[in-house]
């Protein structure tokens, strides 16, 4: 059974409401918290040794310490709720059902990081929450836990809520910043990273929903007895939305101490495939991370069972694992086609581009365009070829990680599934009938 910190009273009805959510010991984080100094604050986010959940898995207390502090300059905390990534959904679940854990976690990281003014950034298709979380953020200013000298100690907060237009690019933390200003959401150049010149050119910590959700267990139980739980360096718990050819799609909080395995197959879990088809392949961790066959995703190159967490989802590279990503599980059976899922992947990556690079803006629409060539049994053996070029061009050339998510899908893809590709080219009148999976397994 795995152990549940953020979603331990998820189930309670009336959980979303302030009372409710008081009367399980909501906001005595708050109280606690505020007795303390920043720094010490700083140094239980340090110890728990969590590491950011958005995706990237950086250190949150060391991207906190980074946090510039020049005299007189007001510093800003940005909760990104920009969550895009196709197969993620968890801080939708973590915001909809249990909002006061996201503001209990704000006050308690805007105190440690010095801001007065802090934002949630929310996807605009995520259009009923954005309420949920303003009354959220009402009842808690009622209850004396937001506004002015709170809690009488001398520390003013507020907090806004500030909807997106329905952009992928705008989880990029520098795109958020400049939609979040009111221009168009295009990535900056890093560095200098939002810690030292962040929104509005000021000193901003730019977190995501559930890392900063977390910070209330971490305040809690105290960072120490928090990276306890879990392994090596994946402490903590972790949530994972997972969906696709699964009996039990959802989001589940994991302790990282599990294996792949028993994440697909038990009951507690996944629930398995339906039909008892066969386990084709897995992204692990959202649209951005590459997709690993099964053989791949429940062994490691050694023979080892692959676990839940950072380290072991990423053992062996890219050539053979995969990352944690923002753990947005993707499950694919026997019946699947890599070739038409990577099209599609293609498709939404040419479309979210910002245009700002070149390798980005002309190299995703070229590669969707192979791809659609491929798929519909047009393709060439030297189109292969030239799409592993593409991506491979693609890959550290650009302003920021949105083209690197669109080479790794198509890269990994080739790498592992060259032999479907191969298919569609070789049988062009089957593959426009039926698709590869279907086929073949
Ligand atoms: P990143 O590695 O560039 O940065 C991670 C964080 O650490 C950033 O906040 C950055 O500012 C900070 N940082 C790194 N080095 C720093 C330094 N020297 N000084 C100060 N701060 C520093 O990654 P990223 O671009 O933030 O995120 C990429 C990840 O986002 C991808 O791996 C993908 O998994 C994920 N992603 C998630 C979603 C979603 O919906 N959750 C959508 C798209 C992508
Ligand atoms: Fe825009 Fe793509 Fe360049 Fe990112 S990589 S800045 S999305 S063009």
């Amino acid at each position: 059974m795995s152990k549940k910190l953020l979603l331990k009273d998820a189930h309670i009805e009336g959980i979303r409401y302030f009372d409710v959510y008081r009367k399980q010991g909501g906001y005595n984080a708050v109280e606690k918290a505020l007795k303390m100094t920043p720094e010490e604050i700083l140094e239980e986010v340090k110890t728990s040794g969590l590491r950011g959940r958005g995706g990237a898995g950086f250190p949150t207390g060391m991207k906190w310490s980074f946090l510039a502090k020049p005299e007189g300059v007001p510093r800003h905390l940005v909760v990104n709720a920009d969550e895009s990534e196709p197969g993620t959904f968890k801080d939708r679940y973590l915001m909809e059902y249990i909002p006061h854990l996201l503001i209990e976690g704000m006050i308690i990281s805007s105190f440690c990081l010095g801001s007065n003014a802090s934002y949630i950034y929310i996807r605009g298709e995520y259009s009923w929450i954005p309420d949920i979380l303003e009354q959220a953020i009402e009842e808690a200013k009622q209850a004396g836990f937001l506004g002015k000298n709170i809690l009488g100690t001398g520390f003013d907060l507020e907090i806004y809520v500030q909807r997106g237009a329905g952009a992928y690019i705008c989880g990029e933390e520098t795109a958020l910043l400049e939609s979040l200003e009111g221009r168009r959401g295009n990535p900056r150049l890093k560095p200098p990273f939002p810690a030292v010149k962040g929104l509005w050119e000021r000193p901003t910590v730019v977190n995501n929903v559930e890392s900063i959700a977390a910070v209330v267990p971490i305040i809690n139980i105290t960072g120490a007895e928090y990276a306890k739980i879990g392994v090596g360096r994946s402490t903590g718990t972790k949530l994972i939305s997972a969906c696709g050819n699964i009996n039990k799609p959802g989001v589940y909080e994991i302790d990282m101490t599990i294996t792949v395995e028993e994440f697909i197959y038990s009951d507690e879990y996944c629930g398995g495939i339906p039909n008892g088809k066969r386990l084709k392949a897995c992204i692990p961790g959202g649209s951005s991370v590459p997709i690993v066959p099964a053989n791949l995703l429940l062994r490691t190159i050694n023979g080892e069972p692959r676990y839940m967490n950072y380290e072991s989802l990423a053992d062996g590279g890219f050539a053979t694992g995969t990352m944690m990503g923002s753990g947005g599980f993707i499950v694919l059976d026997e019946d699947q086609s890599i070739v038409e899922h990577t099209m599609t992947l293609a498709r939404f990556y040419a479309h979210e581009s910002c245009g700002q690079c070149t390798p980005c803006r002309e190299g995703t629409p070229w590669m969707y365009k192979i791809l659609k060539k491929i798929h519909s049994g047009q393709g060439t053996m030297e189109d292969i070829d030239l799409l592993w070029d593409i991506q491979r061009k693609i890959e550290g050339n650009t302003i920021c990680p949105l083209g690197d998510a669109a080479a790794w899908p198509v890269a990994a893809a080739i790498r592992h599934f060259r032999d479907e590709f191969e298919w569609y080219v070789k049988n062009p009148e089957l593959s426009q009938k039926q698709n590869y999976g279907l086929a073949n397994y």
